[in-house]
């Protein structure tokens, strides 16, 4: 018997980075995995690697197709809002085009996939954990970072409200703040010495953190262990959002 058997799982953003790695991780956990991502070549490869659990090939960034796609998989116990866009952006330079994308798969389908996960089991009247991906970017200004800083504090004030008014519905609500993870989102930002070396000196333990890292504080979030915890915004930083 895992942690989370007889619980089902939806990963969003499955087919690469963090996603898939917790992905795999809640499989081997016990959980029925939903992995959702919008390029089909990588869920077909992570249902290769990990034929256990289910893969949903939705573009979250379409409203209504991902309320359809979701129907079809409730109830969910376990949500974890991962997928999201990055893109660099100069404040004065940030273009309307890089906005409405970011705050669409970013905040908006984080809103619309837990609206559908929590109504259902509110209707169910069967309990929850929801685990929305936030950033250190959330809580500190990070130069050419303008709409997906933006992105992130409106994950957290989101995350706060919907553990305001779930949690009377048996529906906990957290976020995990990482710092920089060197998956292929952080290499958009961060693969240049000259950015990375200042951020590493910003970090008290010295280090980017590792995708493991940021899963095993989202697996504490979704357990029972953490059953007090709601509405908290967990750093996942070595220290950067301390000082
Ligand atoms: P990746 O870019 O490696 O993976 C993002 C995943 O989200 C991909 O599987 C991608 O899909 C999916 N995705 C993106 N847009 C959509 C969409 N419109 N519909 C469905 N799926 C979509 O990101 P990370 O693993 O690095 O990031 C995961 C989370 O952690 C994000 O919320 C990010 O903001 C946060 N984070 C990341 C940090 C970092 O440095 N990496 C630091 C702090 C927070 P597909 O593969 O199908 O194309």
């Amino acid at each position: 018997m895992g942690k989370f058997t007889g619980k089902r799982a939806l990963v969003t953003g499955a087919g690469a980075g963090i996603g898939r790695a917790l992905a795999i991780k809640l499989v081997e956990m016990g959980a029925d995995v939903f992995a959702l991502s919008k390029t089909a070549a990588n869920l077909e490869s992570l249902k290769a690697e990990c034929p256990a659990l289910t893969t949903v090939c939705v573009d979250l960034s379409d409203w209504t197709a991902t309320r359809e796609a979701l129907k079809k998989l409730t109830p969910i116990h376990l949500l974890i809002n991962n997928a999201a866009a990055a893109s660099l952006d100069p404040f004065l330079t940030a273009t309307p085009e890089s906005f409405d994308k970011l705050f669409n798969i970013n905040v908006k389908a984080m809103m619309n996939v837990s609206q559908v996960v929590a109504g259902d089991l509110i209707a169910r009247e069967q309990r929850g954990s929801i685990v929305n991906l936030s950033s250190q970017a959330g809580q500190r200004a990070l130069r050419d970072h303008t709409v997906y800083c933006a992105t992130k504090g409106a994950v957290d004030m989101m995350t706060k409200v919907m553990a305001l008014e779930l949690a009377p519905k048996g529906i906990r609500v957290n976020a995990v703040s990482p710092t920089v993870v060197m998956t292929d989102m952080g290499r958009i930002g961060w693969s240049d010495p000259a950015k990375s070396g200042p951020m590493l000196d910003r970090i008290p333990q010295g280090r980017f953190a590792e995708v493991k890292d940021v899963v095993n504080a989202i697996i504490y979030l979704l357990s029972d262990e953490s059953d007090m915890v709601n509405g908290h915004l967990l750093p996942v930083d070595g220290g950067f959002l301390a000082c």
